[in-house]
């Protein structure tokens, strides 16, 4: 091996060196005992002991030349062992080379798009759904050298999903603050421990904006689940430190049901 190599080049070649040059696969080589040095005594602690002819006594003699201190096989064997090492080394390297090769050739087509949704994935709140679908789209770009992701699919996907964040950002609007009359959507409901005992919260979708807090105990929701609900209430809401359009209200008042969701039959 000489010089530089190409990549396609490295892949073909193997990796196989004849350990004995010139030597006939039939001769014997009788070499030095590579756990014990050639003393033929095993270095740890142990209670096994055997005739050991390297010292010519019984002692914990070495399990690898059987206490001879000298290990001897064929050339051939050796060289069968050489050659079934090389294949294997070849085997990865050449897969290691094609799953490269594959990632560049799609980062060359698509580089910006994934870096925009690496980008995004690494911003939006774990429990964002546009979160866990470019989650799946970073997991299919990682997988792409096995060969069956539709690149063309992959990329319709990743455009709508970063189209769709988009979208949702430009509809976003400061959530009111102080002490307001709102109208919003539940969202989702969820039982929250307190040491005072827990109570339920409510996610309220408003115009462009959400904001989180108890459910006041005046709202009826006639044994149905919270979400879909439409609901007025006034309470004071205070902005989120990292997200304008996000609020947290509390000492709501006046709270009513506005519309309720049609009865689906899971009710
Ligand atoms: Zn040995």
């Amino acid at each position: 091996m000489t010089g530089q190599m190409t990549a396609e080049e490295l892949e073909l070649t193997s990796s196989y060196v004849d350990p004995y040059p010139g030597r006939k696969g039939r001769e014997r080589i009788v070499e030095t005992c590579g756990s014990c040095g050639g003393t033929g005594v095993y270095s740890a602690p142990s209670k096994i002991t055997f005739y050991t002819s390297a010292v010519h006594d019984v002692t914990t003699g070495c399990f690898s030349c059987a206490g001879t201190g000298a290990r001897s096989f064929l050339v051939s064997s050796a060289r069968q062992t050489a050659r079934r090492r090389a294949q294997e080394a070849d085997r990865t390297r050449r897969t290691a080379a094609r799953i490269a090769r594959a990632r560049a050739a799609f980062m060359a087509s698509h580089g910006a798009v994934h870096e925009a949704l690496a980008e995004k994935h690494a911003l939006l709140r774990h429990t964002d759904p546009i979160r866990g679908r470019i989650g799946l789209l970073l997991q299919a770009a990682e997988e792409s050298h096995a060969g069956d992701l539709d690149v063309d699919e992959w990329r319709v996907a990743a455009e709508a999903a970063l189209d769709d964040l988009a979208n949702r950002e430009e509809a976003k609007r400061p959530v009111p603050t102080g002490r307001v009359e709102i109208e919003a959507d539940v969202l989702s409901t969820k039982w929250v421990e307190s040491k005072y005992g827990g109570s339920l919260k409510m996610l309220l979708s408003g115009a462009g904006w959400k904001a989180w807090g108890t459910v006041p105990r005046s709202l009826d929701f006639n044994g149905r689940p919270a979400r879909g609900h439409r609901v007025a209430l006034t309470a004071t809401i205070e902005v989120s430190v990292d997200d304008e359009a996000f609020g947290f209200f509390s000492r709501p008042t006046r709270a009513r049901i506005v519309t309720a969701p049609p009865v689906s039959e899971e009710d």
